[in-house]
């Protein structure tokens, strides 16, 4: 939004909504879109710039909900499946298939029979089109399309289909279609405090990074839509205090593709239990590491 834009549309945060939505990620940029759709009028406040958050720091795949189906989220796994179908339909010039390798090596996690048994079964639940559907590979047909892959005790992979998508990209587009739609969106607004009438939320005060100025929006509804700065709200509420967000770590390490010139995404289940992914993308070579838990006091 230019700045003469902005400001002439300042009058938008005088006006009284059906729906706030606090937190402009792909979490409010989709809440935001559902919303206006069903005809409600709602107004996005993002204290960054959009998408500025983890939205824009993901490993950039819309996945299809494969990890579930260890813990056996059956509904988990269905469901998942077919929402990436429409994030597919809907955005198909910022979401590409790629085929992902999921090599077993002998005494790993997984086998040659567990994984295609679950792959199998995750093609069937997440309803994977009849051309993506999984395929198990030989230890040479491994090899050929990943050479640098550990040759010693390797037993074959299995092969199915993850979305590659540009998150901070999709999370623009789906807020331009909100906005499109009648959405309101304001991007370096922070909300600073909760208003109340007889105990329940009314509005929120929010101050423009920008200017300065302080504006109390009023609405029907709140959401708190500010992925790991959810705590942070929730404490303006004075909610329970024993309630509250674990963070994860993610870690990514970017490398040139002349130095680790990987040709196939491939993706690790570790035997304590972590998902590794290394991702050829854009001249680069990227792992994605997640940590244990970490507890944020
Ligand atoms: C390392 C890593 C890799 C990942 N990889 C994937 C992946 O490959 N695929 C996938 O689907 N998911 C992945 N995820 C998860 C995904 O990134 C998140 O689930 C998603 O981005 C969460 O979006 P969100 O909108 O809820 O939060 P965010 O994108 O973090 O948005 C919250 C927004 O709220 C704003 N905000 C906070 N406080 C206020 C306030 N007071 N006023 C106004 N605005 C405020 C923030 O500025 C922020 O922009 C990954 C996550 C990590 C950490």
């Amino acid at each position: 939004m230019s700045n003469k834009f902005r400001q002439n549309n300042k009058e938008a945060l005088q006006k009284e909504y059906d729906l706030i939505v606090i937190g402009g990620g792909i979490t409010g940029a989709g809440i935001a879109l559902d919303a206006i759709t069903r005809g409600l009028s709602v107004i996005v406040l993002e204290m960054q710039d959009y998408a500025a958050g983890t939205s824009s720091r993901s490993t950039k795949l819309v996945h299809g909900g494969l990890r579930y189906l260890k813990n056996f989220e059956v509904k988990m796994v269905a469901e998942v499946g077919k929402e990436r179908e429409i994030v597919y339909e809907n955005g198909p010039h910022v979401t590409t298939p790629e085929w992902m390798m999921l090599p077993f090596y002998e005494k790993g996690t997984f086998g040659p029979f567990t994984t295609n048994v679950g792959l199998r079964v995750y093609d069937f639940l997440a309803g994977v089109k009849k051309d993506e559907r999984r395929q198990m590979l030989s230890t040479e047909e491994t090899i050929d399309r990943e050479p640098l892959l550990k040759r010693e005790g390797l037993k074959g992979s299995g092969y199915y289909v993850e979305y590659k998508t540009g998150d901070a990209r999709l999370t623009l587009e789906v807020l331009k279609k909100a906005v499109e739609k009648g959405a309101k969106a304001f991007n370096y607004m922070k909300v600073e405090q909760l208003l109340y009438n007889d105990g329940q939320v009314i509005g929120v005060k929010a101050h423009d990074l920008t200017d300065g100025e302080v504006h109390h929006v009023y609405g029907k509804k709140v959401v708190n839509a500010t992925g790991p700065w959810v705590d942070q709200i929730r404490s303006m509420d004075h909610v329970e205090k024993d309630k509250y967000l674990f963070h994860t770590k993610g870690v990514h390490l970017v490398f040139d593709h002349t130095k680790f010139p990987l040709q196939q995404a491939v993706y690790f289940d570790t035997p304590d239990g972590r998902m590794v992914f290394a991702i050829p993308r854009d001249g680069k070579t990227t792992w994605e590491l997640r940590t244990h838990l970490l507890k944020v006091t």
